[in-house]
């Protein structure tokens, strides 16, 4: 493509009249002076207040944002042991001891916008560009296939080449790959497609509803606008109101399930989750849905970026577990994502406090996973990972903590999405669907491709959720014991993705 016409498309991305729709009086809903005022009038909360918005959470209530900015000051070590318990029970309470699985796969390097933290922004010269053609992404997905997993999340610079259009092809590419199971009778398939990309129009998002999306993520990176400007000098990214609205703009386009986060260590950490939780009430606010997802990844080093290295604001890992434990205190109907950046022993740490979906048998180089190399080459991929243990040792390990798997996505199947999960969700139900249908997919995994050891400890697992079911009045009273007994034993005899 030549320059000029790179130019031309990037010139065309911003329809101004679709962040001016969303705006009240012609304002966004962050204002930094309102964050920190909030931030410095909750300092000091007493005991009791801190309990009392426990309270709250507990009761799956979202927090509002002086209760928020309370918590973000407790400095009383041992009150925030309190409320490291308060999240794990709001996090058991509503999605129960489940994880869910994702690998992310990295379409295209190439990228018209210039963010500092980026080892794939334009002006990075000795980042090394590639675009996937639809052959190799299907190869890729192979490869993901090939270890059990069954949701994906697809990311992609923004840049011509991979607009809208490639994007729903790759989407449908991936939909379409069937490949034979490691061990079972049957084929895996990937069952759900989350996207990662840029801002788009909402003519734009329509093509990739159309093709069944699952949930559209777009991380904000910063809320501040000032430092948003810094950091993003140029290209479609430099415009803070069209990222900021790019959720709003799929609502209308008719995706219902959605995904913010910010990238923690450009910024002062307390600000941002309060900028997450401002976003989180404005889509409330506007579409009664808020995100099903929150994600919080940490700046890693990128390639030739200095702020990924030296900036000021890096979170340590104490921190970064009292950020996640906030977010799930705050908005205790969202999933919340951690991910590979993330070293084992932080991930263990930090997946109690709330964390619902993880990855593993991560790649994040373009073509990663086909053309698998020793190490992680910096110069090809936008971060680097800090646990690359595959799927089946994260899997043991996590049902060694008394956690199950679970690889379902019956709720986008069965319509549970948008408003309607997030009244299940509220109300504490999703998560006993949730309870059944990762036992079913557990199943699945454990016959297809786990190893022996994975196996011995999932049936463990198993035997003992099927107990807890059938103790729980609510399964009993819905009649779902037995459906779920009949599920489980024809997926023992070979069948697949059945789901309530
Ligand atoms: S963060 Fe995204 S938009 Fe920015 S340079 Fe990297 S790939 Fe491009």
């Amino acid at each position: 493509m030549s320059a000029l016409a790179e130019k031309e498309w990037t010139e065309n991305v911003i329809k101004q009249e679709e962040i001016d729709k969303y705006l009240i009086n012609g304002r966004d809903f962050i204002d930094e002076r309102v964050i920190h005022e909030k931030l410095v009038n909750n300092q000091n909360p007493d005991k009791q207040q801190v309990r009392d918005i426990l309270q709250k959470s507990l009761s799956v209530e979202r927090l509002s944002p002086d209760e928020t900015a309370a918590l973000l000051n407790v400095k009383d070590e041992e009150l925030w042991e309190e409320m490291y318990q308060a999240a794990y029970e709001v996090k058991r309470k509503v999605y129960d001891n489940r994880i869910v699985f994702f690998a992310p796969l990295y379409c295209s390097n190439l990228c018209v916008n210039n963010c500092a933290y980026c080892g794939f922004r334009k002006d990075n010269k000795a980042e090394k560009r590639r675009i996937l053609s639809m052959e190799e992404i299907k190869r890729e997905t192979e490869c993901i296939v090939d270890e059990g997993h069954k949701r994906l999340i697809v990311v992609y610079g923004e840049h011509p080449l991979s607009d809208a259009d490639y994007i729903a092809e790759s989407i449908e590419n991936i939909y379409s790959v069937r490949k034979k199971s490691r061990y079972g009778p049957g084929y895996g398939s990937i069952r759900r497609v989350n996207v990662n990309a840029a801002p788009m129009s909402i003519t734009d998002l329509r093509k990739l509803w159309k093709v069944g999306i699952g949930t559209y993520q777009v991380f904000q990176e910063t809320y501040d606008h000032k430092l948003y400007e810094k950091l993003h000098p140029s290209g479609p990214k430099s415009n803070y109101l069209w990222r900021l609205y790019s959720l709003h703009r799929a609502m209308d386009a008719g995706i219902d399930d959605l995904a913010i986060g910010a990238l923690f260590g450009l910024n002062d950490w307390r600000f941002e989750v309060m900028g997450l939780l401002y976003h989180a009430i404005d889509l409330e606010r506007q579409f009664d849905i808020g995100p099903h997802t929150i994600s919080f990844p940490r700046m890693t080093p990128a390639s030739g970026s200095d702020i990924s290295k030296n900036s000021k604001y890096l979170v340590s890992d104490g921190d970064f577990k009292k950020l996640v434990t906030v977010l799930r205190l705050s908005v205790p109907y969202t999933g919340l994502i951690i991910t590979a950046r993330e070293k084992p022993e932080l991930r263990r740490d930090v997946i109690k406090v709330g964390c619902t979906q993880t990855d593993a048998s991560t790649k994040i180089g373009i073509g990663g996973y086909s053309e698998a190399a020793e190490g992680q080459d910096e110069d090809k991929q936008q971060f680097t990972l800090g646990d690359t243990r595959s799927l089946d040792e994260v899997i043991r390990e996590l049902a060694e903590m008394g956690m199950i798997t679970s690889f379902c996505t019956a709720g986008y199947r069965c319509g549970r999405t948008g408003d309607k999960i997030m009244g299940l969700l509220k109300n504490c139900v999703e998560g006993k669907f949730c309870k059944l249908n990762a036992i079913l997919t557990y199943r699945e995994y454990l016959d297809d491709y786990a190893s022996e050891d994975t196996r011995k400890v999932g049936e463990k697992l198993i035997e003992r959720e099927m107990d807890e079911i059938k103790a729980a009045p609510f399964f009993r009273e819905h009649n779902l014991v037995e459906k779920l007994e009949e599920y489980y034993e024809r997926i023992c005899n070979g069948e697949r993705d059945l789901y309530l």
